[in-house]
């Protein structure tokens, strides 16, 4: 059959393209198809921390995010050896959610609003031609006018872009602590600590309350950006001698590695009937947040795709545009900043300068310049 819309990937930047195509055009969307490689509900290596700007997007659509089960986190504290400044907003700093519920009610709500969804289907290759695009897969081959890569930081449909930038890959490890082993404290403050930086890592390990099969439980893991090209330190030392003060060795807990693709103004974004999203895309570089703009993508790309059907022309060549002068774009490039700055930075005296002595200015920045860019 051929389609107006393939979306490769169904986690929150495909179910959103999906959602906010049904809400915008749904003439459109009624001739959407998406392909997933895995079944819903379906493992995600994630912290599952959404701020209230993903709520902001959802909420435009009509989804209350209180319909999934998850930890209301008060307090996001963020620290270099001990000391830097916490955030408090209200009514909460952000909400962990697990992944595999998250995005199962982000598919079942896109299904209900009548997309079609076709599960165990991998993209393999994308070739996009003078009427549209042959997507070829495990499951057949599916032609459509244009296709939606929203198949996370490996994508295969990135590959079709020509000029995409390699590497722009953040490293990370997250391991969970199963609820048996979990303090009653602190379920409602999520923990950031610098203090890896001094050890040559561009990034942080965060301590996070989660829920497993309801119950409290912590989810922990480090972030190395990888922005600058300096020797590549071991995560797994590095992880274990930081949290060694809790008590606790991540070896006792299985491990697990999934990269980020961050956000780069001088990326290619698309192609002649080619758009990519969320991670495919590049998500925050400063700690690697990207549920919330995995969901703005999708909405920026359903606005692209409405507009291109309109005009029948499917080059695509606003779309860059449209995400860069975004207020989603704005505040990718502001995080991009403020990471090549604070990682770039490996003398600890000036990093104690900023979190012990600047703290305040920071905070300030973060309140007012790097959040609520989708109120
Ligand atoms: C360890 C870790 C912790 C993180 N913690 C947080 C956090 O706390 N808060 C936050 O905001 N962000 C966090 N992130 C980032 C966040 O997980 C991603 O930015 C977000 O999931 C991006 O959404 P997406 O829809 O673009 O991609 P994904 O969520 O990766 O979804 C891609 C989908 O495409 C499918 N797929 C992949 N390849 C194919 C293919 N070839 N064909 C068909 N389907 C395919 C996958 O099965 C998946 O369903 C974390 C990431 C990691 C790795």
């Amino acid at each position: 059959m051929q389609y107006d819309v393939i979306i490769a990937g169904s986690g929150p930047a495909g179910a959103s393209t999906a959602l906010h195509l049904a809400h915008i055009a749904p003439e459109v969307a009624q001739r959407t198809l998406i392909l997933e490689k895995a079944q819903h509900p379906r493992p995600k290596l994630c912290g599952g921390g959404l701020l209230q700007d993903g709520e902001f997007i959802l909420r435009r659509l009509g989804m209350d995010v209180a319909e999934v089960p998850h930890v209301e986190v008060k307090e996001a504290h963020f620290r270099f050896e001990g000391r830097g400044f916490f955030i408090a907003r209200q009514p909460v700093s952000f909400r962990v959610f697990a992944r595999d519920l998250f995005d199962k009610w982000l598919i079942d709500t896109a299904r209900k609003r009548g997309i079609a969804l076709r599960e165990e289907t991998r993209v393999l290759k994308v070739v996009p031609h003078n009427a549209g695009v042959t997507v070829e897969t495990n499951n057949g081959t599916y032609t459509a006018r244009a296709v939606v890569g929203a198949d996370g930081s490996l994508s295969a449909v990135r590959r079709a872009v020509p000029g995409t930038r390699t590497g722009h890959t953040a490293r990370l490890l997250e391991f969970y602590i199963p609820p048996e082993h979990t303090p009653a404290t602190d379920q409602d403050k999520g923990i950031f600590d610098y203090k890896v930086i001094g050890q040559g890592v561009q990034g942080y390990v965060w301590d996070f309350p989660m829920l497993i099969d309801g119950r409290p439980a912590r989810n922990r893991g480090i972030f190395d950006l990888c922005m600058y090209d300096t020797p590549r330190q071991d995560l797994r030392p590095v992880l274990r001698q930081a949290i060694a003060q809790d008590g606790i060795d991540p070896e006792t807990y299985p491990l697990l590695s999934h990269p980020i693709r961050w956000f780069d103004p001088a990326d290619s974004f698309a192609a002649p009937h080619i758009l990519l999203v969320g991670d495919a895309a590049g998500v925050d570089p400063s700690y690697g947040e990207g549920i919330s703009f995995a969901l703005g993508y999708g909405e920026l790309a359903a606005h692209e795709l409405k507009s291109a059907f309109a005009q029948n022309d499917f080059s695509f060549t606003g779309y860059k545009a449209r995400i860069l002068n975004s207020r989603m774009g704005v505040i990718l490039k502001r995080r991009r900043n403020l990471a090549a700055m604070l990682y770039g930075i490996r003398t600890p005296n000036i990093q104690r300068l900023i979190w012990w002595r600047l703290n305040f200015l920071l905070k300030w920045y973060v309140e007012n310049f790097l959040i609520d860019w989708a109120k």
